[in-house]
């Protein structure tokens, strides 16, 4: 497989599930943003079904879900819950689910309790106006963050207390197979994914997706952290899957080509850091290079182009190509001048 093939399954509409390898079932919940849906995944498991992640807390998921235990599910109940991270799309209805049929929560642990500290919502705004005052936002933004803070809770339901724990290296059975966890990190700290060699299936999560690539974010819990260098050595374990594996995204549609979407995604990253070392023919912030390369970006998704564009910075300070200089406000970053190209 030297070539990434989308597979041709027709997509599932609202309620509707797609058989996509035998007792594997392809279905969508919609999200209220510009990435309009995530793929979520059924197992048959004989008298119940696992499910690989859930969707956002909202009332037309509710309905739908509703509609789908009646009628595809026969009313067998949902006996695991799989999420494979803790961002609202994925995590948003487990807690739901699983108090609806007593079904256990399957996670990584550092996702289970990032998702814990999530729904606490305890980042007080003097944090956050901190964080993007050294990003360079402007007034209005900083008013914004203020006066609409991000609530977590919002969009996901309580989780439960317990969990099971999904572990790098070890298995889950699944529908009366096998499946290796393998984890990844730099998208979110500990993200989950199952592959099944004796299938060749792989649930990636957003870990491998074929036509978007995975945010990669700093946050304001940890300003100098550096995912890009994890996301990469992340991309590259997942190369040790066979060519011919069946990959079922959590956007976007199944694909065959793990090798080289990942050899495409590294590429994406590699040409965003050049660009951001070619824009600093002057000393800049995270928020003057944010307007340069998405100029059209609106308060809402901020902060993640802000995030991804520092996660970049940080590579490039920790690789030693650029320098940072927090002496004022905002912090400024340049390039070093063995980088200067004529
Ligand atoms: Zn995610």
């Amino acid at each position: 497989m030297d070539q990434l093939v989308i597979e041709n399954f027709p997509v599932p509409k609202a309620g509707e599930l797609v058989e996509v390898s035998e007792g594997i079932f392809w279905l969508r919940m919609p999200l209220p943003m510009s990435l309009n849906h995530i793929n979520l995944y059924l197992v048959d498991e004989g008298d119940s079904f696992a499910v690989i992640d859930t969707g956002m807390n909202y009332p037309d998921s509710k309905v739908l879900w509703e509609q789908l235990f009646e009628t595809h599910c026969q009313n067998k109940p949902i006996k695991k819950v799989v999420v494979t991270h803790m961002h609202p799309d994925h995590v948003g209805l487990a807690g739901w689910i699983c108090e609806r049929f007593d079904a256990a929560l399957y996670m990584t642990q550092t996702e289970f309790f990032a998702t814990q500290a999530g729904l606490a919502d305890g980042i007080p705004p003097e944090t956050n106006i901190q964080f993007y005052t050294q990003i360079g936002m402007p007034q209005e933004f900083l008013d914004f963050v203020a006066q609409s803070p991000y609530r977590m809770s919002n969009i996901v339901a309580p989780i439960p207390h317990q969990f099971r724990r999904l572990s790098n290296g070890g298995t889950l059975t699944l529908g009366g197979n096998e499946w290796q966890i393998i984890t990844g990190a730099g998208h979110t700290f500990e993200h989950a994914s199952l592959y099944c060699k004796e299938r060749l299936l792989y649930f990636s999560g957003d870990q491998l997706l074929p036509e978007i690539t995975s945010n990669v974010s700093v946050y304001v819990m940890e300003p100098n952290a550096n995912p890009l260098a994890l996301w990469y050595e992340s991309l590259d374990s997942l190369t040790v899957m066979d060519k011919n594996t069946l990959v079922l995204p959590s956007h976007n549609q199944p694909f065959k080509g793990v090798h080289p979407r990942v050899g495409v995604i590294k590429d994406h990253h590699d040409v965003f850091l050049d660009k951001l070392v070619c824009l600093l023919n002057t000393p800049k912030s995270v928020y003057d290079l944010t307007q340069e390369l998405f100029p059209k970006v609106d308060f809402l998704e901020m902060p993640l182009a802000v995030g991804e564009c520092l996660a970049h910075l940080n590579y490039l300070l920790a690789a030693g190509r650029i320098t940072c200089d927090q002496s004022g406000l905002p912090y400024l970053y340049d390039r070093k001048s063995v980088e200067i190209k004529t």
